[in-house]
C-alpha cells in the first residue's frame, strides 16, 4: 500500500497543472448521477475527478484498507480517454465515472487475488463481462478491493491483506465478504463500486457501512470471469450511494452473456427508468420467522419506523411466513461448502497458484494448498468434502439439496400474496473487529436473513434505513420475485425520496 501510496501522489503531481481546483466540489461524496451532470455540464472533468478520488484513496487508506490493489496509471490514462469521449459528444452515464471492484473479478493484466496467499501473483488473461460492461460504457477503474478470502466470511477478517475497517467506526467490521467494496463506498474511495452476493455478501456490507446493495436474481447477471465459491448462489450485484446508482449499475451490468451457461436469456428491462413510480398499493411481506425475539432493539425499531413509512406511502402489509427458515444456515452450510470443495480444486501449484517447493507430486499439491490457503477456506473445504463423501453423501448433501427445495416452495407460495418483502438485513449493526472471528457458528448465523435469497435464487436489496444508537449504519432488506429486479428498486426509491438516511456521510 506505501507504494501505491507513492504513484499516487506522483501521478497526480505530475497530472495537476492540466487540473482546476476542484476542492470546493466535494467530489469524493458525488453519486454516479451528480457526476456525470458535472462532467457533461464541463464543471468537471473525469480526470479531475479521478485525481481527487486517488487522493483520497492515499488520505483514508492507512485508516480503512478497503483496496487491496489501487491501479493509478490505468485510471488517469482511462480517465483521459473518457475526457476526449466527452469532448467528443460520446457520453453515456458511466462514462468518466471512478469505480472499483471487488477482487473476485478477473481484470485482464491487473492482479486479482480474491483475496487468498494461494493467488498472490496471478495475473489474468482476459477480464469479467461485468467489469468489462462498465469498462465498455467508459467507467474508470481504480482497483481491486479487499474481501473475505474466495469470498468465504461476514466481516472481511479472513482476507489474507488484513482486515477493512468500517469508516463508520474503524474498531468494526464493514461486514463481508464484500467488504472493501462497501467501505470504499461509504469512505468516498469510489463513487460506486461492484461486490458478489452468495449468501448475503453484497446486502450485509452493504447494510454495515450505509450504502446500497443490490443481488439480482440468479441468471440476471452473468458470472463469466467471476472466481467461483458456490456456483449455484454467487450472483454479481451493484454497491452505491443510493438507489438510482444501483439501478444505473444493473442496467450496464444485468442481460445475457453466452459465455455463462447460468445467465438467463430474457429481456432486460431500463431498472432506471420504472423507479418513480411509488409504491401506492404494493402489497409488502412481513415474514414473521425475521422478526424474531433477540433481533437487536436498535434492529427492530428501524423495521417499525421503516413500515411506517412505507405505510405513509400507501403500501399495503401482510403477515406471512416462510415455514422453513430455520434450515437455511445449515442448509446453505452444506450447499456452498460441497461446491466450494469441487470448485476450489483448480488450486493445486499446478493448474493455478502458488506453487511450494516439493519433493514430489503429492507433496508439492499437500504443501502448496497448505501454504496458499488460510483457515476458514481449509475449514470449509473439509466441510465441503466430507459432505459429498460417498457415505455422507444422502445424509448430508443430498439432504440439503432437498431442504433447499421446500425453501425455494416457501418463496414461490408467498410471493402469490405480496410483491415483495420487507426485513432486517442483518440481526445486528456491525460488530467489533475479533468478536466473532474464533466462533464461526456466530459468525455463520450473522446471515441468517440473507441466505435464503440466495437459496431461493431471488433478488434482494439492501438501503440505509437508520442508525444505532452508537452511530452505525443499519440497512433494511428488501426482497422481490425472480427477475423482478424492477419492483424492489421501486420501493427502495420511494424509501429513500421519504428519509434521508442515505445522505449521511461516514466522518472518517
Ligand atoms: N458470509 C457467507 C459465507 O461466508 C456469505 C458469503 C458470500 O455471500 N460470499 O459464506
Amino acid at each position: 500500500m506505501r507504494l501505491a501510496a507513492l504513484i499516487i501522489s506522483f501521478l497526480c503531481q505530475k497530472s495537476l497543472n492540466k487540473v482546476r481546483d476542484t476542492s470546493n466540489m466535494n467530489i469524493i461524496e458525488m453519486t454516479i448521477h451528480e457526476l456525470h451532470s458535472a462532467l457533461k455540464s464541463k464543471k468537471l472533468s473525469s480526470l479531475e475527478a479521478t485525481i481527487a478520488i486517488l487522493e483520497r484513496i492515499k488520505a483514508v487508506e492507512p485508516k480503512v484498507s478497503s483496496f487491496i490493489t489501487v491501479t493509478p496509471e490505468q485510471a488517469l490514462a482511462s480517465a483521459k480517454n473518457a475526457d476526449e469521449q466527452i469532448a467528443s459528444g460520446h457520453c453515456n452515464l458511466l462514462t468518466g465515472i471512478p469505480l472499483a471492484i471487488k477482487d473476485i473479478f478477473l481484470t485482464e493484466g491487473i492482479r486479482t487475488t480474491c483475496g487468498s496467499r494461494i493467488l498472490e501473483n496471478f495475473i489474468p488473461p482476459y477480464s469479467a463481462t461485468s467489469w468489462e460492461k462498465l469498462r465498455d460504457r467508459g467507467a474508470v477503474l481504480l482497483g481491486k478491493l479487499n474481501q473475505d478470502e474466495f469470498a468465504m466470511g461476514s466481516s472481511n477478517e479472513c482476507s489474507a491483506y488484513g482486515v477493512t475497517r468500517n469508516p463508520w467506526d474503524t474498531t468494526c467490521i464493514p461486514g463481508g465478504s464484500s467488504g472493501g467494496s462497501a467501505a470504499a463506498v461509504a469512505a468516498g474511495e469510489a463513487i460506486a463500486t461492484l461486490g458478489t452476493d452468495t449468501g448475503g455478501s453484497i446486502r450485509q456490507p452493504a447494510s454495515h457501512c450505509g450504502c446500497v446493495g443490490l443481488k439480482p436474481t440468479y441468471g440476471r447477471v452473468s458470472r463469466y470471469g467471476v472466481i467461483a465459491y458456490a456456483s449455484s448462489l454467487d450472483q454479481v450485484g451493484p454497491m452505491t450511494r443510493d438507489v438510482a446508482d444501483c439501478a444505473a449499475i444493473l442496467d450496464a451490468i444485468a442481460g445475457y452473456d453466452p459465455k455463462d451457461s447460468t445467465s438467463v436469456n430474457m429481456p432486460v428491462p431500463d431498472y432506471s427508468a420504472s423507479l418513480k413510480e411509488g409504491v401506492k398499493g404494493l402489497k409488502i411481506g412481513l415474514p414473521k420467522e425475521y422478526f424474531i425475539d433477540g433481533l437487536d432493539p436498535d434492529v427492530q425499531k428501524t423495521m417499525t419506523e421503516a413500515i411506517e413509512t412505507y405505510r405513509r406511502l400507501g403500501a399495503e402489509f401482510i403477515d406471512i411466513s416462510l415455514p422453513h427458515t430455520d434450515y437455511a444456515v445449515a442448509t446453505y452450510y452444506l450447499i456452498a461448502t460441497a461446491e466450494a470443495s469441487s470448485n476450489l480444486a483448480r488450486y493445486d501449484g499446478v493448474r493455478f497458484g502458488h506453487r511450494a517447493e516439493a519433493g514430489n507430486l503429492l507433496e508439492m499439491y499437500t504443501k502448496s494448498r497448505s501454504e496458499g490457503f488460510g483457515t476458514e477456506v481449509k475449514r470449509r473445504i473439509m466441510l465441503g468434502t466430507y459432505a459429498l463423501s460417498s457415505g455422507y453423501y444422502d445424509a448430508y448433501y443430498v439432504k440439503a439439496q432437498k431442504v433447499r427445495t421446500l425453501i425455494m416452495n416457501d418463496f414461490i407460495k408467498v410471493f402469490n400474496d405480496v410483491d415483495v418483502m420487507l426485513t432486517p438485513v442483518a440481526p445486528t449493526p456491525a460488530f467489533k473487529i475479533g468478536e466473532k472471528i474464533n466462533d464461526p457458528l456466530q459468525m455463520y448465523l450473522s446471515d441468517i436473513f440473507t441466505i435464503p435469497v440466495n437459496l431461493a435464487g431471488t433478488c434482494a436489496m439492501s438501503l440505509p434505513a437508520g442508525f444505532s444508537a452508537n452511530g452505525l449504519p443499519i440497512g433494511l432488506q428488501l426482497i422481490g420475485k425472480p427477475f423482478d429486479e424492477e419492483t424492489i428498486l421501486r420501493a427502495g426509491y420511494a424509501f429513500e425520496q421519504a428519509t434521508e438516511w442515505h445522505t449521511r456521510k461516514a466522518s472518517i
